[in-house]
């Protein structure tokens, strides 16, 4: 039986363990929607970083497909390539043009990688976080913009200097991020011109990368008693009531499916990998750092380097090959066994205590089907992301620090997100080994649409309880 509408309410970050878990808060509308239907861990790509997670999530194609690696990703192999992705480095169909070439009338709010907004005939659009300003053309068609504003005032984006302000200021604006949010949502929900409605909150994350190390006792820097440890509990409280709100502004007959990218973890710090490379005699600077510098390949004599890195919640490791890069020295035949020997040394990596820190080190080549773009010669979730990756150099101490070069932050992200999905049709009761990547397939599942075969995943429709 094939519902009448679908909404996707996505929100960033929310972790199975503060949804379903036994420590989680009450949830009544999220667990209510999973009680009634069916609900799961849903694991994220590799690597389980929003851009590109959200675009795989509803591409059904992983980031090697993608050409996708990160929210900053290299654009060929110059040193300087990096920027960061948008909209338009999408080149696979993403669900909404599978549902706009049917027909179906689509809305999206906030959905990561919909900057600048697709222009489809039937997709209205209210573009995600990364749209630069409110100046900006964040809305397809172009007059939704002044709908909007006439509807519910200034459209928010994102918190600006999230990691900066003094924690309960950035509490309170998070909540007001929240709220503006769905407020689009509901609105746009309101007009009941659509078949598919997706809005995805950023909040939940941004809350738990500020306020992890005050609400959870087993991470290093918590202070037991402390005014926020609620924080996060009561933010996913404010989120249901969100999502309970925005289910009612919705018509009868409205399935709902509630997803999440990725989960949350404690982070204990960060390995500085680029210091760890020079130190390693991998990578070779000019001079000296005199202090902590960001990284920059103005900096690297690359004459005498064989690799280096990206930081960020995992690291992009890059090989200097000779004919790829501009000062390549590594020849191309020598590559597979220097990136074995990498990978070993990376694997034996010891934390603060003399025992492994538990690095997971994944070959592109290897997991993805296609390496489109320029993807990393290695990726490595460091402490298997309980430790973030450092990118800056002159850390002349140690390679592990617990402050690290873009502010404090409490969380990093985790493998397993959230699913629930409620309406006619849909399997009850818990159920395992879903995937990400089984979400655009169960999408066309329940919009009545055959599904392409060159999508990775599997309907949830075709899955029965664990
Ligand atoms: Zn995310």
């Amino acid at each position: 039986m094939k519902p009448e509408r679908l909404l996707i309410i996505g929100l960033d970050s929310a972790a199975p363990a503060c949804v379903f878990g036994p420590g989680a808060p009450r949830l009544p509308f999220l667990q209510g929607l999973a009680e009634r239907g069916c609900h799961g861990r849903l694991r994220s790509c590799d690597p389980p970083i929003t851009v590109p997670a959200w675009a795989c999530m509803m591409s059904g194609k992983d980031p090697g497909a993608l050409g996708i690696y990160g929210f900053r990703h290299r654009t060929g192999h110059a040193y300087d390539s990096e920027k960061i992705a948008t909209s338009l480095d999408v080149l696979e169909k993403r669900v909404w043009n599978i549902l706009a070439d049917a027909g179906l009338r689509v809305a999206l709010v906030g959905v990561p990688l919909t900057y600048p907004p697709p222009k489809l005939d039937g997709v209205r659009v209210i573009a995600d976080f990364l749209v630069p300003d409110a100046s900006a053309e964040f809305t397809h068609p172009p007059e939704l913009k002044q709908e909007l504003q006439r509807a519910i005032g200034d459209y928010q984006f994102d918190v600006e200097n999230f990691r900066s302000e003094s924690p309960q200021v950035l509490l309170d604006r998070l909540h007001a991020l929240l709220e503006n949010r769905f407020a689009a949502a509901k609105y746009l929900a309101r007009s009941g011109q659509w078949d598919f409605l997706m809005m995805v909150d950023m909040g939940i994350d941004r809350v738990q990368h500020a306020f992890w190390k005050y609400c959870d006792p087993a991470h290093p820097a918590h202070e037991a008693g402390n005014p926020l440890a609620n924080s996060i509990a009561d933010f996913y409280r404010a989120a249901d009531r969100e999502a309970g709100e925005l289910i009612a502004a919705c018509p009868p007959g409205t399935a709902v499916m509630v997803v999440s990218d990725h989960g949350a973890r404690a982070m204990h710090g960060g390995v500085c990998v680029n210091q760890w490379l020079i130190n390693e005699g991998l990578l070779v600077l000019k001079d000296t750092p005199k202090a902590v510098v960001p990284f920059t390949p103005d900096l690297v004599d690359w004459t005498r380097t064989k690799a280096w890195a990206s930081g960020g919640y995992y690291a992009r490791v890059f090989l200097n090959i000779a004919g790829r890069e501009p000062q390549g020295i590594v020849h191309s035949d020598e590559a597979p066994a220097l990136l074995d020997d990498l990978t070993r040394r990376i694997e034996s990596m010891q934390g603060p205590d003399g025992l492994p820190l538990g690095n997971r080190v994944l070959c592109p080549a290897t997991i993805y089907n296609r390496l489109n773009g320029s993807p990393p010669d290695l990726m490595v979730y460091f402490g298997d992301l309980s430790w973030r990756a450092v990118g800056g150099v002159g850390y002349n101490d140690s390679i592990l620090v617990t402050e690290h070069d873009t502010g404090p932050d409490g969380a990093n992200h985790d493998m397993d997100g959230i699913f629930i999905l409620d309406g006619p049709g849909a399997p009850r009761g818990e159920l395992s080994g879903l995937t990400l990547y089984d979400i655009a397939p169960t999408i066309l599942d329940l919009m009545g649409l055959p599904i392409p075969s060159d999508m990775i995943g599997t309907s949830v429709m075709t899955k029965g309880a664990a």
